[in-house]
């Protein structure tokens, strides 16, 4: 039965037969029994599908990854120990050591370090683009050895929106995949691979967990991206590997299954970087109700932008849903239901005014965390982003000023009156 997205949300990924667990038990196994060595022999082997060691695959991760990928629309998923691991995996399964990567320059502050220092010396280099830059602008920055353009649907703090169709047709131009991390949207608001985007990924410690309870990343294939049309590009999908006796990931599991079989067999084995079961329920607890969060949050952060664009101690207010944002009329095409529940603005007095006007907060907490049920603010520029200079900062779409608040699922009501008596007392 085709089910509708908010059903999914509920009831994807997991159907219990007759006399088994209403909800998705949580497999609290490192490992499976097998009756003859020959047995565990082919699923080593890549042969046969099965469970043999958490560290690869688990049953409850597996459940709550199926989920995932029918909310996104995609044929394979996996999900990994956080949205860092996800973003890594996503990219290190298609680029080595001598590629090279395009990506937008708003990108979320940890996945720029990941990509701008920490796999700069694996060997990879990135060039970062400005996500509004023209085609030719863009086309300008592929080189011979570009192994995928990455972006994020809304950009964490930028707030900047993708236009999805033009990266897609400007990654495919250059025969390269269009890998979207659709953290902020989430499937309930925006579907990248509607739009043409290749592969999905997600920080799950934001909204499809929601309640701050578990950090967790998961990767989507749309299965759609022809690897073999490029097979001088992708050898690691398209060759023999090795270290499972040749197989050829596109001719064994089809373009549906190569990418997301390879991340697991290859780099889930090697790096490891597993959910655990127990958070994968937790997550899966949040999936079930991701739908009308979704909706709660972007109204409480429609109701907040407006506010606050309208209050004389604010210089600027970042907010696709507000009518004459930069980014409305990308994110009307998009997100046409909604956005995202996170606001960006600048306090009038810079820097300081920002921090002052934070102590004042009572609701709204300091947290190094977006997305949660419960208003949370950050100052990017003292914390998530303290390693960027100036130019980086710009670059980032983050000024020195801007306040990141994240709008949870409380009364409006509540949120607006805690702004008012903060901005009351600078
Ligand atoms: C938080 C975040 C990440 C990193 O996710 P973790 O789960 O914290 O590792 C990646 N991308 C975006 C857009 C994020 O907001």
């Amino acid at each position: 039965m085709d089910l509708h997205l908010d059903s999914v949300c509920v009831q994807g990924g997991y159907t219990p037969g007759n006399g088994e667990p209403r909800q998705i038990p949580i497999i609290q196994s490192t490992t499976f029994k097998y009756a003859t060595s020959e047995d565990m022999g082919k699923l080593f082997d890549l042969e046969a599908s099965g469970y043999f060691y958490t560290r690869l695959q688990n049953p409850t991760n597996d459940a709550v990854a199926a989920k995932i990928c029918a909310l996104e629309g995609g044929t394979a998923a996996m999900l990994t120990s956080s949205g860092q691991a996800a973003n890594f995996y996503a990219v290190f399964n298609i680029a080595g050591c001598g590629d090279h990567v395009v990506a937008s320059s708003t990108i979320y502050g940890g996945t720029y370090n990941l990509f701008a220092v920490t796999m700069k010396r694996m060997g990879i280099e990135f060039t970062f683009v400005n996500p509004d830059a023209s085609e030719e602008e863009l086309d300008a920055a592929f080189r011979p050895n570009t192994k995928a353009l990455f972006g994020e649907t809304i950009a964490n703090p930028a707030l900047t929106v993708l236009d999805i169709e033009k990266f897609a047709r400007v990654a495919h131009r250059h025969g390269v995949p269009l890998i979207v991390d659709n953290t902020f949207a989430t499937p309930v608001n925006c579907r990248p691979f509607e739009w043409g985007a290749d592969i999905v990924t997600h920080s799950t410690t934001k909204y499809m967990d929601g309640h701050g309870a578990g950090v967790g990343g998961c990767i989507v294939d749309s299965g759609k991206f022809d690897w073999t049309k490029y097979a001088d590009k992708f050898p690691g999908l398209c060759t023999p590997d090795d270290s499972y006796h040749g197989v050829v990931y596109t001719e064994r599991f089809g373009l549906e299954g190569a990418y997301i079989t390879k991340a697991t067999a290859q780099l889930m084995r090697d790096f490891g970087s597993i959910q655990s079961p127990q958070n994968a329920f937790l997550l899966n607890l949040g999936l079930e109700s991701l739908h009308v969060r979704m909706q709660r949050h972007c109204e409480n952060a429609q109701a907040v932008a407006e506010y606050l664009q309208g209050h004389d101690k604010i210089a600027w207010v970042e907010y696709c849903g507000l009518p004459g944002n930069k980014y409305y009329e990308l994110a009307q095409k998009y997100m046409p239901s909604g956005s995202c529940g996170v606001v960006s603005f600048g306090v009038k007095g810079g820097r300081k005014a920002a921090e002052n006007f934070m102590k004042h907060l009572k609701m709204a907490a300091i947290e190094t965390h977006v997305a949660d049920a419960r208003t949370c603010c950050l100052h990017p520029a003292s914390a998530t982003h303290r390693q960027m200079n100036d130019e980086e900062l710009r670059a980032a779409g983050v000024g020195p000023d801007l306040v990141r608040l994240s709008c949870g699922i409380e009364d409006k009501r509540d949120l607006i009156a805690d702004l008012e008596q903060a901005l009351a007392q600078i």
